[in-house]
């Protein structure tokens, strides 16, 4: 195996542990994948990752031959669909963050109520309509709420996170449960003042000339 691989296998390891360690994820639920040569590099269905090691991880062919010890993700349709779908995607993680998730219960996209929605690429974060994990509709409903987006919901399930790299990717998904916590904080204390478009359009603008950690590379 190249370094560069087991590298990236090593990073893919790190950033799930990384999500538990934030408090986005718990448990063996969530999974992360990469861009790896012609296909994909994904973390193996429900296994722990506090033991997982870099030849578990399973390399994926777009066609969704699996090449590893383990099954691949559940979810390895929708890491593949949209790695296939979106060229600006070089990395994703999914979890089931418990503020993204309550949001995703009542199956409500998240508004403009603070600025830092802007780093998902737009002025809400859509709700992907219900389907079960693991299938083709869940992922052609993803891909429809990721357009022009690097993030979405998914109703009664969780959230994807999708970036240029691993790094940015976690850091998004992190972000975007800070958003659902600060929403459910307000909804709580007032009806929740949702910013302009005029103005997120200047926001937006601002997050294309480069907010956020720089790829690391
Ligand atoms: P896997 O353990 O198969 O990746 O599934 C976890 C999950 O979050 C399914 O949606
Ligand atoms: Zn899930």
């Amino acid at each position: 195996m190249q370094d560069s691989e087991y590298s990236l296998r090593k990073e893919i390891i790190s950033t799930c542990l990384a999500m538990e360690r934030k408090g986005i994820n718990q448990g063996t639920s969530g999974n992360v994948s990469a861009r790896w040569q012609d296909g994909l590099l994904i973390t193996p269905s429900g296994l722990d990752y506090d033991t997982l090691a870099p030849d578990e991880i399973i390399y994926l062919e777009m066609d969704g031959t699996p090449h590893g010890p383990h099954s691949p993700s559940s979810e390895w349709r929708f890491h593949r669909d949209i790695m296939r779908e979106r060229s600006d995607v070089h990395a994703i993680a999914h979890a089931h963050p418990v503020y993204c998730t309550a949001h995703a219960i009542v199956g409500k996209d998240i508004p403009a109520v603070h600025y830092m929605i802007a780093a998902a690429g737009g002025s809400t974060i859509r709700c992907a309509p219900y389907a079960t994990f693991g299938t083709d509709e869940l992922s052609r409903a993803a891909l429809v709420a990721l357009e022009g987006r690097l993030a979405c919901l998914l109703a009664n399930h969780g959230l994807i996170s999708c970036g240029p790299n691993l790094r940015k990717a976690l850091w998004l998904a992190n972000e975007v449960e800070v958003l659902a916590k600060q929403y459910y904080l307000s909804l709580q204390i007032g009806k929740p003042v949702v910013l302009s478009s005029e103005e997120m359009d200047v926001v937006i603008g601002k997050f294309k000339t480069g907010y956020g950690p720089k790829a690391k590379v």
